[in-house]
């Protein structure tokens, strides 16, 4: 049974008004030295991050500048990435038992360092070192226990390159099966199917440079001065410029209150920074529909007076459907709207207001609008408000999901895709003279369902973290274990590794910043950023070890095991795996000419084009209003990052932006639920979810804190136990990690 273990109680501490400053800078080099970095070969490597002829950060997937960078071009969580990947620290597994990784925190289990050798552990035995080739030795073996192609699964964490995921496609594909759940399954998919149905493409329409002309940003459900820092350099300066931006977030997030551009002396040396917010809308978790639809409300009632308000000639000339939405939006009630979000109406008609003066807004979303079982429905009716004012495919608007990992759109763009399109399958086919299996694969969760279900599946994973990553613990834990093969390319130990198959093999793979070195010379990799930008990283460090692979050369070594073929070729010189993409994926033509210009090439989008060919006009749609059983004490619960983890990786115990130190055993109330269940700050709890069966976490403390009343947040993994694998967006498969219904109850140690 996993539950994220819990060492040491938090503490409280002041929570912060403004995000960055010096403190950042402070953290950067703390890091760089607690990580054994050192802090001197630490800076000098991020000196190459995000630089034109450097290295992508493996953080998140913002944008780099495409014309000036700052030789500091990274915020502090990108520093941490590095200060992970460059530690001097060689982890020694075989120095603990199986039960020992299991008792570690995924934090502990990342201070063990780097691994620079294949490891291997047999029914449950420690890891211990083994030759790359006794790996694709036992790798081949146990193919022989695959009755069909589909027992064998192809999970992908958004770090692997553009060329590593190809290649990765190509060996499931080759082998028979469409089992490619990755990450993006479990956070932006809803933004893919929400936006494919309604504009016709699933990714953003927006380029780094529309911020600049942008009267008004809206940010739903995104915290990006902990999951996409640099994003406060650019809202700075779109503040400076007088640009409204309107945050709708149940949690007041320092980094969207203000921010201290630490490379601006003029904000260093004043009191509070740049003010970001214009206004700060406070809804209650998962009330994103409601508030959205009392902002479109008020400017079609505005319409029927005044006239002139929505985007009449957009509306008819590239869209279908409003006239039911109108009617919608005039049948829901205020008191409906009001009594879901919890605000006031003067709030949202305020909203309502800054959106009708701008000629043009940009839209941005993550996790707080994906993680749902209403996730689809969240993104479309964040279309809605685009297209009602035709913020689409002009200069300074558009639709912006920001991406949470750095190549978890190009990973998707090269064809890790459960769901592949017959187009694709056909290029595929054809380059390769082979038939690509045409049935939909498995995504995340019903990966883990068919694993839980059954024995002796085959796992494999480019990266990642799936026990930490994915929701129902217990289960991903169990499904692990009850694989014949678990396979994982890893830079660092994590606890997916602590769940081993009868047989689990690691293979340390190269890091981002590290020189990936083949036979016709040095490489380099390409990803593609939340702006569809396709850009080169090319690292030139020296590796942590001298037995680490890159991944497409460990793609080619489980294609000699499970397919007996020699992709040598194209592991020698990558220019070959791009070539065959340029043949297969629409966008890449010219690719290793244009890849190697200095800030890359934009892949084309037919929405930031108004071409909605695929679907005849862009598509307004109905979305009813979703609600909660949450009873009398019941409480609806996010899940979150804490300003020291990036996705899975823990980089320490603090939160400092929420006020949060030494611990990650907190969930944040409202005081009024504080007193509801006769609850002070610092009491202990155990909270339960009751679906199908109860799930229930204990040892956690109560934190009063500004929060919806109703409504609790805490982090994950550790909060990941208690969401089912069921509870899940019908069209995305997208878990609901940000609305999760829970009780309480005192705990009486
Ligand atoms: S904003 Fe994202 S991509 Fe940029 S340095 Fe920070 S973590 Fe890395």
């Amino acid at each position: 049974m996993d539950k994220t273990p819990i060492k040491g109680d938090a503490q409280p501490g002041r929570i912060k008004s403004v995000a960055g400053g010096l403190t950042a800078v402070k953290q950067t080099l703390s890091h760089l030295r607690t990580k054994k970095a050192g802090a001197i070969r630490g800076l000098r490597i991020l000196g190459q991050m995000n630089q034109k002829n450097g290295f992508d950060c493996p953080g998140c997937a913002w944008p780099d500048p495409a014309d000036h960078r700052s030789k500091f071009e990274y915020c502090e969580n990108g520093a941490k990435a590095i200060a992970e990947e460059s530690t001097r620290t060689i982890a020694k597994l075989s120095e603990f038992s199986i039960k020992a990784l299991t008792e570690k925190t995924d934090f502990e289990l990342g201070l063990l360092g780097r691994i620079v050798q294949p490891h291997i552990s047999k029914n449950g035995s420690s890891y211990t070192s083994c030759s790359w080739e006794e790996a694709r030795n036992v790798i081949q073996e146990c193919k022989k226990n695959l009755s069909t192609p589909n027992d064998a699964i192809f999970y992908t964490s958004g770090r692997a390159s553009n060329e590593a995921a190809f290649l990765y496609q190509l060996l499931g594909r080759k082998l028979g099966t469409n089992n490619f759940p990755d990450c993006s399954n479990m956070c932006h998919e809803s933004s893919g199917v929400g936006m494919s149905k309604t504009v016709g493409v699933g990714k953003g329409t927006v380029s780094l440079s529309d911020f600049k002309y942008a009267e008004a940003i809206f940010i739903f459900g995104q915290n990006p001065g902990t999951n996409h820092p640099r994003m406060l350099s650019t809202l700075r300066e779109a503040a400076i410029r007088g640009a409204a931006i309107v945050c709708i977030n149940p949690l007041k997030e320092s980094g969207l209150l203000a921010f201290k551009h630490p490379q601006k002396p003029r904000d260093i040396l004043s009191k509070d920074g740049v003010a970001l917010a214009t206004e700060y809308v406070q809804l209650k978790v998962g009330s994103d529909i409601a508030f959205i639809k009392g902002m479109l409300k008020t400017l079609l009632e505005w319409q029927q007076v005044e006239g002139d308000i929505i985007a009449q000639e957009f509306i008819s000339q590239h869209t279908a459907g409003l006239p039911e939405l109108e009617e919608n939006c005039s049948k829901t009630s205020w008191d409906q709207i009001l009594d879901a979000t919890g605000l006031t109406k003067s709030q949202i008609v305020r909203c309502a207001d800054i959106y009708r003066r701008s000629s043009s807004s940009i839209i941005c979303w993550a996790m707080g609008i994906t993680q749902h079982v209403h996730g689809v429905a969240n993104v479309q009716e964040l279309v809605n408000l685009a297209l009602i004012k035709g913020n689409l495919g002009k200069q300074g608007a558009g639709l912006c999901p920001v991406r949470g990992h750095s190549n978890v759109q190009g990973d998707r763009t090269v064809g890790i895709n459960h769901a592949p399109s017959e187009e694709f399958t056909g290029r595929l086919g054809k380059a390769f003279s082979f038939s690509p299996p045409p049935s939909k694969g498995l995504d995340v969760a019903e990966s883990i369902e068919k694993m839980h279900r059954e024995d002796g599946l085959l796992f494999f994973a480019l990266g990642g973290n799936l026990l930490s990553a994915a929701p129902d613990s217990a289960v991903v834990a169990e499904a692990l274990q009850n694989c014949a093969l678990t396979v994982h390319v890893s830079t660092k130990p994590n606890r997916s590794h602590a769940y081993p198959g009868a047989v689990s093999i690691i293979l340390p793979c190269l890091g981002r910043s590290e020189l990936d070195k083949q036979a016709t010379g040095d490489q380099f990799v390409t990803v593609e950023n939340s702006m569809s930008v396709v850009h080169r990283s090319q690292g030139r460090g020296k590796p942590a070890g001298e037995n680490l692979r890159s991944e497409p050369a460990i793609v080619a070594l489980f294609a000699d095991a499970l397919l007996d073929e020699d992709w040598n070729d194209y592991v020698a010189n990558y220019d070959r795996i791009r070539d065959k993409i340029e043949e297969v994926v629409d966008g890449f033509e010219n690719y290793n000419q244009r890849v190697r210009s200095e800030s890359g090439f934009i892949l084309p989008n037919s929405a930031r084009e108004l071409d909605f060919e695929a679907l005849g006009k862009a598509q307004f749609t109905v979305n009813e209003i979703p609600t909660f059983e949450t009873k009398e004490k019941g409480l609806l619960l996010m899940t979150m990052r804490s300003h020291d983890q990036f996705n899975t990786t823990i980089y320490g115990n603090d939160d400092r932006y929420r006020g949060v130190y030494g611990g990650r055993n907190v969930v944040f109330l409202n005081e009024k639920d504080l007193v509801k269940h006769s609850l002070k700050s610092g009491d202990k709890i155990s909270i339960s979810s009751n679906y199908e069966k109860k799930r229930c976490i204990a040892g956690y403390q109560v934190l009063s804190y500004d929060i919806p009343e109703g409504c609790a947040a805490m982090y994950f993994p550790e909060g990941n136990a208690l969401v089912p694998l069921s509870l899940r967006d019908k069209q995305s498969g997208t878990p609901s990690s940000k609305s999760i219904v829970v009780t309480i109850r005192k705990h009486f140690s």
